[in-house]
């Protein structure tokens, strides 16, 4: 018996550094001190030795006895906390992975547009005004010198609501709403949409208009061609050139269309430009003495300029894009190239 005991006990060392899950040190100890556990075999067995041995050798069964079951104990403990460390391993983050990239959308080309010119006339020191687009026939046609009679509302193609009331075909009654408003001098521009009845490659119902305008003593068509420059060539090219050719508007006197060297050809000529090297970009001109009039402004005492240019002209010319429904139509091929 003696002989059993050393050999359990070097045999449970042994085996007990090999043990790691829980369900190999469960099995472990009922190999050992379960119901039909070798330990449990030797207590059973106490009771046929010799009386005189028996007390020393029941001692050394129940020592080995209660090492095995602190074994068992600290190999559990061990083994929870090995089982809780990898758990958390698992779950730890990896900080250094690239995370996932949501899919950006890119800004419309009337936006592209619209910044660019609105950053402009802001380092030129031009406030940015907004207005109605449900608009007055007052401010959008009377006030600009343009008349119930007036064969220049032909050209509008105004999408009336009622007599009186109609979409505004400019952002011009924004120049006429601010002028009631403010004393001069006065440096707008006024970005927004506008409408007229009138849809084919190069016309939609609505698009949009940027207007400008600066009034102050001394004003003169020098201003004007000085900051127009200043815009074109920001937006296009800095040796793009330009020329201003006499045209008629009834709310400015002189007015003018500016046209700006192809920007497809350079001046030399293409089917874009049909063959004269020009595109026509804008109209401007002096303001009309009849508009400070109808606003009480004395134009005696100041002078200013005003030009409206339409945004998705310059964009289609700047992005080379040859029909203006593709900025309505929301096709994502088209979009997102911007
Ligand atoms: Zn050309």
């Amino acid at each position: 018996m003696e002989e059993e005991l050393v050999k359990i006990k070097d045999e449970y060392r042994k085996q007990l550094q090999h043990l790691v899950s829980e369900t190999e040190i469960y099995q472990f100890k009922s190999r050992y001190i379960g119901r039909n556990g070798s330990i449990t075999h030797l207590i059973k067995e106490l009771k046929n030795v010799s009386p005189e041995k028996r007390a020393s050798l029941g001692k050394k069964v129940n020592t080995l006895k209660k090492d095995i079951e602190s074994s068992v104990d600290e190999a559990l403990k061990r083994s929870r906390e090995l089982k809780k460390k990898q758990k958390i391993l698992e779950q730890e983050l990896d900080v250094t992975l690239p995370g996932r990239k949501s899919p950006l959308g890119s800004k419309h080309p009337v936006t592209v547009i619209t910044d660019k010119i609105v950053g402009i006339f802001s380092s030129l020191g031009f406030e940015i005004i907004e207005g109605p687009e449900v608009e007055l026939d007052f401010f959008n046609f009377e006030a600009l010198n343009i008349p119930k009679d007036h064969p220049a509302r032909d050209m509008h193609d105004t999408f009336y609501i009622s007599d009186e009331v109609l979409l505004r075909t400019h952002t011009s009654p924004v120049q006429i709403r601010t002028m009631q408003k403010t004393s001069p001098p006065l440096r707008i521009i006024c970005p927004g949409k506008v409408y007229r009845c009138d849809s084919d490659v190069s016309h939609t119902p609505m698009f949009h208009q940027l207007e400008g305008l600066m009034i102050d003593e001394d004003i003169s068509m020098a201003d004007l061609k000085g900051v127009l420059t200043i815009l074109i060539q920001q937006i296009f090219d800095n040796d793009t050139l330009i020329r201003f050719r006499p045209s008629f508007f009834p709310f400015t006197e002189p007015s003018a269309e500016v046209d700006i060297q192809c920007v497809m050809c350079r001046g030399n000529g293409c089917r874009v430009c049909s063959s004269t090297g020009w595109l026509e970009i804008l109209g401007c001109g002096m303001v009309h003495p009849e508009v400070f009039k109808n606003v009480g402004y004395d134009p005696d005492k100041i002078s200013g300029f005003a030009f409206g240019l339409g945004i998705e002209r310059i964009a289609m010319l700047k992005f080379s894009i040859n029909d203006i429904r593709l900025f309505f139509e929301n096709d994502l091929r088209f979009l997102s190239q911007f």
